[in-house]
């Protein structure tokens, strides 16, 4: 393995900062990368290897970041890399039908069932989480011939135009409302009701139910921190939903294959009846891949057999599908048992961290998903995680960093664990987190 590249005693992240920024707006290509809301300056990364990454600097930190989900295995799992280079000996693409897609269509449907149900019976490939929502969009709207869309504030469902209304990740961690060069017409098409909230919910399907084609959710959020759903909420939804003529877009393109075998779908305490499921991240196993799942009726709406129309170019394409497999292929539940513990052993470290130093804090969990929120009252909502503390992450994260840890450079963000996460890494964080608790406590409102 290389430890080394050329170029790393040559350069600083500062250096690499300051000509990232001459080329590329903000210096990133995703706004959360830039590091914006922790004050300090971004880590330029050039290797990773299981529950740890290595910047320009040869520094070396423990990973709890994970490409925001995807290194659930560990970054640079064997297995995966061997799959994606045996793949791009035999082409990098082909821009037509090959094999490993029906395979990794099939490993999906065959994953996501509960109780006998099995609500993916058909699966499109596309190549970003944000491609799976908005095509899930307009296969609702195709379907029910409605134009209107409900989500919730807080959640982030990507960067299409309909979808960005009061969404969480960047757009929460920039304290934008959502963005400029959104037609007003198509942001009307949107309606926001607060999370958690039935009573809301049901006055907007009593006023517009008509003319409400699906409400699309996060299956749990994880993009305002972790806010888990009220028990029985999604099971509340999915029948509200229904009884108005109107479909559940369940969204697990963070969740999905993360929180279990099956997602949040197969861990709810409720068992309730998506129509059609969005999958990214994990899915991908690190490459760009991100799918929509549904019954065979719905998703057979979609071209060249419906009138709904998608396409992609790099759609299904073979190092993408490889990694995939490789990754869904490895998590048995013996790899989610031990996610599963190094996460508890993480948060629990983390709450007691912040208890002994005196610091107002909850550790919202939802399965293996964690994340702190300065706040006295377990946030429900996008208006209670907004109102905590939040000036106090970034000293945390700084402490963290400097302590060789990797947080996720914004409160609003879940912290994610690999099943590379041994006890040496979990070990790694747990020293770490008594002086970042403090930092974080002496943190006075900026
Ligand atoms: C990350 C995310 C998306 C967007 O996926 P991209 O691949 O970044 O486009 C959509 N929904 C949820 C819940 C996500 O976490």
């Amino acid at each position: 393995m290389t430890t080394q590249t050329s170029h790393t005693s040559q350069t600083s992240n500062a250096e690499e900062f300051a000509r990232a920024r001459a080329a590329m707006p903000g210096g990133v290509n995703s706004p959360v990368r830039a590091f914006g809301s922790v004050g300090t300056t971004p880590r330029f990364f050039v290797s990773a290897s299981g529950p740890r990454v290595t910047d320009v600097e040869g520094r070396e930190y423990v990973d709890l970041v994970g490409s925001w989900g995807p290194a659930i295995l560990g970054h640079a799992h064997p297995a995966v890399v061997k799959a994606v280079q045996d793949a791009a000996a035999h082409g990098l693409g082909f821009g037509a039908s090959t094999p490993g897609e029906t395979a990794l269509a099939e490993l999906i449907e065959a994953r996501v069932t509960r109780d006998g149900a099995r609500p993916v019976e058909r699966v499109r490939l596309v190549s970003t989480g944000t491609e799976a929502t908005m095509t899930a969009i307009r296969l609702a709207r195709g379907a029910t011939g409605r134009d209107l869309i409900v989500k919730f504030a807080g959640h982030y469902h990507g960067h299409s135009d309909g979808l960005l209304a009061e969404a969480g990740s960047g757009v929460a961690t920039l304290a934008m409302p959502g963005s400029a060069g959104v037609p007003a017409p198509i942001a009307a098409q949107t309606l926001v009701v607060p999370y958690n909230d039935l009573d809301a919910l049901r006055e907007v399907f009593d006023a517009r139910g008509d003319d409400i084609a699906a409400i699309i959710v996060e299956a749990a959020p994880a993009n305002m921190g972790i806010v888990p759903p009220a028990h029985g909420f999604n099971a509340a939804i999915a029948d509200l939903a229904h009884a108005h003529g109107a479909l559940l877009i369940l969204d697990e393109v963070l969740t999905g294959f993360r929180v279990g075998t099956a997602g949040w779908y197969g861990i709810d305490p409720v068992h309730f009846s998506p129509d059609l499921i969005t999958f990214g991240k994990v899915v991908g196993g690190g490459l760009p891949l991100a799918a929509i799942g549904g019954s065979a009726a719905l998703m057979e709406l979609l071209a060249p057999l419906g009138p709904v129309y998608q396409a992609g170019t790099l759609s299904g394409n073979p190092l993408a599908v490889a990694a995939g497999r490789a990754t869904l292929d490895h998590l048995d539940a013996d790899a989610y048992a031990r996610i599963d513990r190094a996460a508890a052993q993480i948060a629990d470290a983390a709450a007691s961290a912040l208890s002994e130093a005196g610091v107002t804090h909850v550790v919202q969990r939802s399965g293996n998903l964690f994340s702190i929120q300065f706040a006295a009252e377990p946030p429900t909502d996008y208006e209670t995680v907004k109102a905590q503390e939040a000036f106090r992450y970034p000293p945390f994260f700084r402490a963290m960093l400097d302590q060789g840890v990797s947080l996720p450079p914004s409160v609003f963000e879940a912290w994610f664990v690999s099943a590379a996460h041994d006890d040496a890494a979990v070990g790694q964080i747990i020293d770490a987190l008594p002086a970042a608790a403090r930092a974080a406590a002496e943190a006075a409102p900026g």
